[in-house]
């Protein structure tokens, strides 16, 4: 905290605007939005990174993007309360990005109690897929009612959904053709996160990207080209015309992981804050 004396709250009303924007803990008022990283890792955990998750902090809602399997590790690193949890938005069926769902559940059973609702937000399929994987791993505890409730939302694209002061809106994305794949854009007092989740890269998603505040986009691959993944050079190409105010490139597969140090672009690290 800064050192502010006297016994009212006049002189941090008179403090200069820079001084307000300081990134000292406790004196940035006018952040709307932290973002932690906690898993920057592709599906196969390439350079030992954790698999998806991105802790979402606004007033009144923590939620997470994604919940890869690693999500305690990742969560407890970081020495995040998973007790603040309030949600989780899955951006579509793929193991290393809703896998850990079951974990949370068996935290929220063992080790740090919860009796309030757990929110699960995702695709269709979504609650179906989360019960057969939980009895998969944990078969008798998944045949006990959980101490608190589990209430899924399976949306559609373009559907918004309230989250504290935050909207978030699931955006159609082009992954594997078996799998309806969404990303996120969480909107807050006039800023912008665009979150891609898994994607080719498509006309439509830099349409999403273009301009927003903060767009963690996914980066599986360099030299080799899918279409279900984007690769560095496609992003590379296009990062100055989307003019997002910062640009993080996450999901790192081996192939940009091996190149990192001749990237232009930033590139997500497990427990990185992001802060708008
Ligand atoms: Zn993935
Ligand atoms: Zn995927």
């Amino acid at each position: 905290m800064e050192a502010r004396h006297g016994s009212s709250g006049q002189a941090v009303a008179r403090a200069p605007r820079h001084a307000a924007r300081s990134r000292r803990a406790g004196a940035v008022p006018q952040r709307v939005m932290r973002v932690t990283v906690l898993g920057s890792g592709d599906a196969f955990g390439a350079g030992g990174r954790f698999h998806s998750a991105y802790l979402t902090q606004v007033e009144g809602a923590t939620f997470l993007l994604d919940c890869g399997p690693s999500i305690l590790q990742s969560a407890k690193r970081v020495g995040w309360d998973l007790g603040k949890l309030d949600a989780v938005l899955v951006t579509h069926l793929h193991g290393d990005h809703f896998g850990g769902i079951p974990f949370l559940f068996m935290e929220y059973r063992y080790e740090t109690p919860r009796t309030r609702p757990l929110l699960i937000y995702g695709p269709e399929g979504t609650e179906q897929r989360v019960k057969c994987l939980f009895t998969a791993l944990y078969e008798r505890t998944a045949a006990e009612p959980l101490p608190f409730p589990v209430v899924y939302h399976e949306v559609e694209p373009g559907q918004t959904v309230p989250l504290g002061d935050a909207s978030v809106t699931a955006i159609r994305v082009h992954h594997v053709p078996e799998l309806m794949a969404f990303g996120y854009r969480v909107e807050v007092g006039g800023r912008t996160f665009l979150y891609s989740g898994d994607t080719a890269w498509t006309d439509d998603l830099a349409e999403y990207a273009r301009g927003v505040d903060l767009f963690v986009c996914e980066c599986s691959t360099f030299e080799t080209q899918l279409d279900i993944h984007v690769s560095y050079p496609e992003i590379a190409a296009r990062a100055r015309e989307l003019g997002c105010r910062r640009l993080v490139l996450s999901h790192l597969g081996s192939e940009p992981l091996r190149r990192i140090g001749e990237l232009s672009l930033e590139c997500a690290r497990d427990g990185m804050t992001l802060d708008l």
